[in-house]
């Protein structure tokens, strides 16, 4: 639970921690602008003009040189009194610099504060502050990019159009209230139900969106399964080509297996060898398979390799019987096959060498039409649910709508009653994008912030 109070000033070093050229010493509230008066010298002349500065603590020590640019709310990112200290790098002086700052008065901020004040003064909106979140995390070009459009309040728009659309529903609905005693008030019922089928359907397509917005945000998960030594370690290694360097552990309970994010024709994808760690990886009851069972029930996507004919069906068949994911077969090390062998390849089967590279884009390509089939078309262009948060919303306002819907069709509520679910929609869909004040909301997005956001 944020402390949250407005009246304080909150200060976070807001560049990652460790070696590097520059850091970002942030502070924002209502003293942010007379602490920073007191500390850096000379205070710049303006407002949102960039002074060279030295930073000295209380007793006049000076503490580093740096850049210092300060903002007068409400023109701002948090729409506070703020100030921005661009300062070098590495342990010392950013953390100096947010210590001298708390000693004049400021208090460090909680992950996500800055960016919680930005929404409590309408800077952002709730879905644009998840954004921030999600540009900070993404690892692909394409979450990334997704997370910008959201920023740029792509989604917003849309879901303050439903609102939009839910109002004028009820507006019409209200006629009927106010009209009671009429057998069918001056609107035909027809009209309404019309009207809120077309809310519906408008909810719906966003709600189709999810899979795909979810999947790029996190991530389809691709799992490399067969038999031991068919080539499932190399395939994964000439997968991710030059980017082997960003191979790491998976952190957490399972540590036996090898995750790294890669692109499959534009879907961010971890790629997932869990052969990678011989000693604990279970050759799944004894079906011939290298593959842990944890991450064969979350694959979205199962790559089989086999090097024979015999290891490749062998592990289709394990596949099958343990997963219900869409599973591409690949017959691996297909430089070792003559050409006869090549073209007496069977149907559905992609001939991959990890060795010269071959078939690598066509698997890609594969990759990627698994992903089309379960989950919908990539286009990225349009307003797209990202968080299961936002699921859940739409998915609730939906059904209050249905409600409504059914109520009018089958005349089983008076009207006045119906409209409460809308009303209902309406509040959720506020809820969604922080309109509306709620606590509990706020704290469950920000509590995934990184500080100095
Ligand atoms: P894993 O046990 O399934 O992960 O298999 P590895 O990737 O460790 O490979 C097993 C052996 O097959 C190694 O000696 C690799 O060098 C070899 N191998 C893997 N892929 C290829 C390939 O595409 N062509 C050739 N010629 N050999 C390969």
């Amino acid at each position: 639970m944020i402390r949250d109070s407005a009246a304080d000033t909150i200060v976070a070093i807001a560049t990652a921690p460790g070696r590097g050229a520059l850091a970002i010493v942030r502070m924002s509230g209502p003293r942010a602008l007379e602490i920073g008066e007191r500390l850096i010298r000379p205070w710049p002349s303006e407002p949102r003009h960039v002074g060279l500065v030295h930073v000295v603590d209380l007793s006049g020590d000076l503490l580093d040189q740096g850049i210092a640019t300060f903002y007068r709310s409400p023109a701002s990112f948090t729409g506070e009194d703020a100030l921005e200290v661009s300062c070098h790098g590495g342990p010392i002086a950013p953390a100096l610099i947010a210590a001298a700052f708390v000693s004049a008065g400021a208090r460090p901020a909680e992950p996500g504060e800055f960016t919680r004040r930005a929404v409590l003064n309408g800077k952002l909106d709730l879905l644009q502050a998840e954004a921030v979140a999600d540009l900070v995390d993404a690892s692909t070009r394409p979450a990334q990019r997704l997370a910008l459009s959201q920023l740029d309040g792509g989604l917003s728009r849309r879901v303050l159009g439903l609102r939009e659309h839910i109002l004028a529903l009820e507006a019409l609905s209200a006629y009927d209230i106010d009209f009671p005693d009429e057998d069918d008030g001056p609107i035909p019922a027809s009209r309404i139900l019309a009207a809120a089928k077309g809310v519906i359907a408008e909810v719906d397509l966003l709600l189709a969106t999810a899979p795909v917005g979810e999947l790029v945000r996190e991530g389809a998960v691709v799992v490399i399964a067969g038999a031991p030594n068919v080539g499932k370690s190399s395939l994964f290694n000439a997968m991710l080509g030059r980017r082997r360097a960003i191979v790491t552990d998976v952190p957490g309970t399972t540590r036996d297996a090898l995750e790294a994010v890669t692109e499959a024709d534009g879907w961010p994808i971890r790629l997932v060898d869990t052969a990678g760690m011989r000693d604990t990886t279970e050759v799944v009851e004894r079906m011939g398979i290298e593959v842990s069972r944890e991450y064969l029930e979350r694959a979205d996507v199962i790559v089989v390799c086999g090097d024979s004919e015999t290891s490749l069906l062998d592990g289709e068949q394990a596949v099958t019987a343990l997963s219900g994911a869409p599973a591409i077969a690949v017959r691996t090390k297909s430089d070792l096959l003559d050409g006869m062998k090549a073209a007496r390849n069977r149907d559905g089967q992609l001939l991959v060498s990890a060795e010269s590279g071959d078939g690598l884009p066509k698997l890609r390509r594969a990759i990627a039409e698994k992903l089309e089939a379960s989950r919908g078309s990539l286009a990225l262009d349009a307003p797209i649910v990202t968080r299961e948060r936002q699921r859940f919303a739409l998915a609730h306002a939906r059904s209050e709508l249905q409600q409504f819907h059914d109520a009018w069709a089958q005349r089983s509520l008076p009207a006045v009653v119906a409209a409460v679910h809308l009303r209902e929609a309406t509040r959720v869909l506020e809820e969604l994008i922080g309109a509306v004040d709620v606590d509990d909301v706020l704290d469950r997005v920000f509590s995934a912030f990184c500080v100095g956001k």
